[in-house]
C-alpha cells in the first residue's frame, strides 16, 4: 500500500452555513493558516456562496466546491443548478451522495448515479459519499452496504473517469453527532471500498484513488485517522467552519 500514489485532500462541507459575506471573512481567516498545506485543500460551500468563495481563493492554494449538482443540463427542475452552471463560474469539485442529501432529499443510489455521471462530464471533481447507518453496523453489513453504494454509485464511470473521482466514506451515524469511528473502523471500512474498487477497476487503478474518512474529524483526532494506511484524508463538516481547527487538520494531512 503505497499513500503517494494518491493526493491527500481535505475538504470542508459547510452545509447551510455562511452568507457569502461570511464566507468571504472566513476564507480569509483560512487562507494563511493552510498556505503551507501539502495536501489538496478544498471548501465546498452553499450555491449562494460559491462567487464569494471564488473571489476569496484567488491565487491562493484553496479550491472551491458545491455541495451538490443536477444530472441535466437544463431544464424544467426549479430549484436545481447543473453541472455547466458550476464549471462557468470556475467550481471544480462536488459533493454527490452527501448522506443529509440521501436522508432527507430522498437521494437514491440511481440519482447519486446520475448526478456523478453530469459532473465528470462536465470535467468536475466528484467527492462521492458513502457510509452505513447505526442500525447497519451494528447488524454487520457495514461491508456490504458500502460495497453496493460503490457499485451502483459509480456504475457506467470508467477508469479513466475514475481520476476525477474522491470516495469519502462517511458512517452516517459519525456525521455532525461527535461519534467518530475509531482509526481502526475507519481504516478497515476504507480498505474495504478500496477492495471492492480493486474489483472493479484493477488494484493498480484503485490504488491511486483517494479515499476520506467524514464524521466528526476534528483537530484532536484527524491526525490519528489520517496516519491510517487507506485514509488519503477528511472530509470536514462542523470544523471546517473554525478556521484554526481545519488548518490543524490541513496540517496533520500534509505529512
Ligand atoms: C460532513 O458533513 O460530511 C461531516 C463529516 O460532518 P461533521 O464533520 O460535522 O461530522
Amino acid at each position: 500500500m503505497n499513500k503517494n500514489l494518491r493526493p491527500a485532500v481535505i475538504a470542508g462541507n459547510w452545509k447551510m452555513n455562511k452568507t457569502p459575506a461570511e464566507a468571504t471573512a472566513l476564507i480569509e481567516d483560512m487562507k494563511p493558516l493552510v498556505a503551507n498545506a501539502n495536501c489538496d485543500v478544498v471548501v465546498c460551500v452553499p450555491y449562494v456562496d460559491l462567487q464569494a468563495a471564488l473571489d476569496a481563493t484567488k491565487g491562493s492554494n484553496i479550491r472551491v466546491g458545491a455541495e451538490n449538482v443536477h444530472w441535466a443540463k437544463s431544464g424544467a427542475f426549479t430549484g436545481e443548478i447543473s453541472a455547466e452552471m458550476l464549471t462557468s463560474m470556475g467550481v471544480e469539485y462536488v459533493i454527490i451522495g452527501h448522506s443529509e442529501r440521501r436522508t432527507y432529499f430522498g437521494e437514491t443510489d440511481a440519482t447519486v448515479n446520475q448526478r456523478v455521471r453530469a459532473a465528470l462530464d462536465a470535467g468536475m471533481t466528484v467527492i462521492l459519499c458513502v457510509g452505513e447507518v447505526k442500525e447497519e453496523r451494528l447488524s454487520g453489513i457495514t461491508d456490504e452496504v458500502v460495497a453496493v453504494q460503490t457499485k451502483l454509485d459509480l456504475a457506467g464511470v470508467t477508469a479513466d473517469e475514475l481520476k476525477k473521482v474522491i470516495i469519502a466514506y462517511e458512517p452516517v451515524w459519525a456525521i455532525g453527532t461527535g461519534l467518530t469511528a475509531t482509526p481502526a473502523q475507519a481504516e478497515e471500512t476504507c480498505g474495504v471500498i478500496r477492495k471492492v474498487l480493486a474489483g472493479m477497476y484493477g488494484a493498480d487503478v484503485a490504488d491511486t484513488v483517494t479515499i476520506q474518512y467524514g464524521g466528526s474529524m476534528n483537530a484532536k483526532n484527524a491526525a490519528e485517522l489520517l496516519s491510517q494506511p487507506n485514509v488519503d484524508g477528511g472530509l470536514i463538516g462542523g470544523a471546517s467552519l473554525k478556521p484554526a481547527d481545519f488548518a490543524t487538520i490541513v496540517a496533520a494531512a500534509s505529512i
